[in-house]
C-alpha cells in the first residue's frame, strides 16, 4: 500500500472512531502534509526513503509541546496554549519525514491511571464489555494507545512516569515501550515528574516500536538528564562484552519471574496468561527462575510520594501570570488570590489531589516521615533489580569492579504481568461510590517498580484473552530488562510473539 493511501485511511479512521475521544486535535484534512506524504511515496519508490518512518503518520501526546497544533496537556489551565518550540522528539520524527497525526488526549499532565481525567472528557477503548459498555483504554496515554488500536496513526508518542505507556497497552491490546531513562530526550516535553518521566512509543508490532525508538535514541544537548554520547558508549561497552552479546541469537535466555508480583489480588486469567508465556519459554529451552524483589511492596507508595511532590513543584509555575490562563474573576493583582482563583479553576480534582500530596510530604514537618523515606525505598527497589540481573547497571556509582558481571546466577530479562486485571469499565470508574482514586494507583503496581530504577520495559498483547474475568479484555505481559538493555527487551518481546503458534 502506497504511504499516501495508507495516511488517508488513518485520516478517515480519526473520523469514523471520533467518539473514542483518543484526540484532542486531530490532523485537519486538508493539511500540508499530503503534500509531504506525497514525496515520501516518490522517495520510497527511488528506493531512498528518509528513515524506516519516512512518510508515516505519528501521533504525539498532548504534553508533548508542538509549535503547529496546541499542547493542552488535557488541562483548562493551557486551553489557550500553543508552544512557541517543538519538543526534541518531535523535531526528530518530522526530521525523519514522519508526519505528526495529531494530538492525543491523556489524564491532565499525564496524572491518572484511565484517561478519564481529561478537560475534554475520558478516552473510550475499542474494546466493549459483552453488554458493549466501554471499558477503560487505561492511561495517562489512552488516547496514543486507542489512537494506534484503531488504525488512526501509523504510531504514537506517549509519556510513562510511573506506566503510562505500558498499561494503556496492555488494556488496549497493543505494544507500549518505556525506554531506559535518559536515553530519549525530555526538552519540550511537559514536565510531570522529571526524575521519572519518560517518552515512550506505542506500536502495532514491535518492529514499528523499533523503528520509531531507532529515530528517537539520540543525545540531546538541551536535556540536561540526557545522556552523553559517552555514557551511550560506556553501556553499550558493558552489555557488548562475549558474556552478553550473542544473547538471545546463540544463548537461551535466562528468565526470571518476580514471586512478589505473584499478589493475591492477581486475577486468575492475567496468573493464567503470566505462567503460558513462561512455561512457553521453558519448553523452548530458556531457564526459567524465581526471583525476589522484595522491596516491590513498598514500591507504590513509594512513588505516590515521589511523584506528585515533583509535581507540586513543576505545577507551581501555573499561577495565572507566568504561566496558565488567568481566571477571569475580575481586575485581580498578582498574589494569593489570583493564583488561587486561577489554579481552583484550572486545575482538575485529580491534580489538584496531587498538588496537595506532594505539597505535603515535602513540607518541614512531614518530609522525613514521606519523601526521605520514598527515597530510600526508591534506592532500595533500583538495588533489587541490581541483584537479580546478570549485567551490571552500567553507570552507577554502586558498580563492583568495572566490566564484570555483576552476578553468574542473575537472568538476563524479567517477565511479569503489566497490570493486575484486565481493564475496568468506564462508567464503574467514574462513579464515585464504585471506585476511589486509590483503586486508581492499585493499577500501577508491576509498572511503577522499573520506572523507580528508571529501566526499559514494554507491555505486548497476552495471546489469552481474560474471557473469565467478568468482562474479558485483553492483558498485557510486560518485559523489563536491565538498565540500558532495552534491544534485549525489544528483540525478547519479538521473540514472544514470533514464537507463539
Ligand atoms: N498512573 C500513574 C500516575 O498517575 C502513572 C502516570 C504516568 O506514567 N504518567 O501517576
Amino acid at each position: 500500500m502506497s504511504l499516501l493511501r495508507e495516511a488517508e485511511r488513518c485520516i478517515i479512521n480519526q473520523t469514523s472512531h471520533a467518539a473514542l475521544n483518543a484526540f484532542i486535535t486531530p490532523l485537519q484534512r486538508s493539511g500540508q502534509w499530503r503534500e509531504s506524504v506525497r514525496e515520501a511515496d516518490l522517495r520510497s519508490e527511488q528506493g531512498k526513503p528518509k528513515s524506516k518512518v519516512d512518510g508515516r503518520l505519528i501521533s504525539v501526546k498532548d504534553n508533548i509541546c508542538t509549535r503547529e497544533l496546541p499542547t493542552t496537556c488535557a488541562s483548562a489551565i493551557l486551553k489557550d496554549f500553543t508552544s512557541p518550540f517543538n519538543a526534541t522528539v518531535v523535531d526528530q520524527l518530522k526530521d525523519a519525514g514522519a508526519i505528526v497525526a495529531g494530538k492525543t488526549n491523556l489524564d491532565e499532565f499525564g496524572m491518572g491511571s484511565h484517561s478519564i481525567y481529561s478537560s475534554f472528557g475520558p478516552v473510550q477503548s475499542p474494546r466493549v464489555t459483552p453488554d458493549r459498555e466501554a471499558l477503560s483504554s487505561g492511561g495517562s496515554s489512552g488516547g496514543s494507545a486507542v489512537a494506534v488500536a484503531t488504525d488512526q496513526c501509523f504510531a504514537a508518542l506517549g509519556t510513562d512516569t510511573g506506566g503510562s505507556v505500558r498499561l494503556p497497552a496492555a488494556y488496549t491490546g497493543t505494544f507500549g515501550f518505556k525506554p531506559s531513562y535518559g536515553l530519549v530526550s525530555r526538552w519540550g516535553v511537559v514536565a510531570y515528574a522529571n526524575s521519572l518521566d519518560t517518552v515512550g512509543i506505542l506500536g502495532k508490532s514491535v518492529s514499528d516500536v523499533q523503528d520509531v525508538f531507532g529515530i528517537l535514541n539520540q543525545h540531546d544537548r538541551r536535556d540536561p538528564t540526557n545522556l552523553a554520547p559517552s555514557s551511550r558508549s560506556r553501556i553499550l561497552s558493558n552489555l557488548q562484552t562475549p558474556k552478553f552479546a550473542s544473547r538471545m541469537t546463540s544463548q537461551p535466555l535466562r528468565v526470571g519471574f518476580p514471586i512478589e508480583y505473584n499478589i493475591q489480588e492477581l486475577a486468575p486469567s492475567v496468573r493464567r496468561a503470566w505462567s503460558a508465556t513462561l512455561d512457553r519459554m521453558r519448553r523452548q529451552g530458556h531457564t526459567i527462575l524465581p526471583v525476589s524483589l522484595p522491596t516491590t511492596k513498598l514500591a507504590l507508595s513509594a512513588y505516590y510520594v515521589l511523584a506528585p511532590a515533583e509535581a507540586s513543584s513543576n505545577l507551581a509555575k501555573y499561577d495565572g501570570v507566568r504561566y496558565g490562563t488567568r481566571s477571569e474573576g475580575g481586575d485581580m493583582q498578582p498574589g494569593e488570590a489570583l493564583y488561587s482563583e486561577t489554579r481552583g479553576e484550572g486545575f482538575g480534582q485529580e491534580v489538584q489531589r496531587r498538588i496537595l500530596l506532594g505539597a505535603f510530604s515535602l513540607s518541614a514537618d512531614a518530609m522525613d516521615n514521606y519523601f526521605i523515606q520514598a527515597q530510600r525505598v526508591r534506592r532500595l527497589v533500583q538495588k533489587d533489580f541490581n541483584d537479580v540481573f546478570a549485567a551490571n547497571k552500567p553507570l552507577s556509582s554502586l558498580q563492583p569492579d568495572e566490566g564484570q558481571g555483576a552476578n553468574d546466577l542473575g537472568v538476563d530479562i524479567l517477565i511479569c504481568p503489566t497490570a493486575p486485571s484486565s481493564p475496568p469499565r468506564i462508567s464503574k470508574l467514574l462513579d464515585p461510590s464504585a471506585t476511589t482514586p486509590l483503586d486508581g494507583y492499585m493499577n500501577d503496581v508491576f509498572t511503577v517498580p522499573a520506572s523507580l530504577a528508571g529501566l526499559p520495559a514494554i507491555s505486548i498483547p497476552s495471546t489469552t484473552d481474560c474471557h473469565e474475568d467478568e468482562d474479558g479484555g485483553p492483558a498485557g505481559i510486560q518485559v523489563i530488562g536491565q538498565y540500558g538493555d532495552d534491544d534485549l527487551v525489544l528483540q525478547t518481546a519479538e521473540y514472544l510473539v514470533r514464537s507463539n503458534p
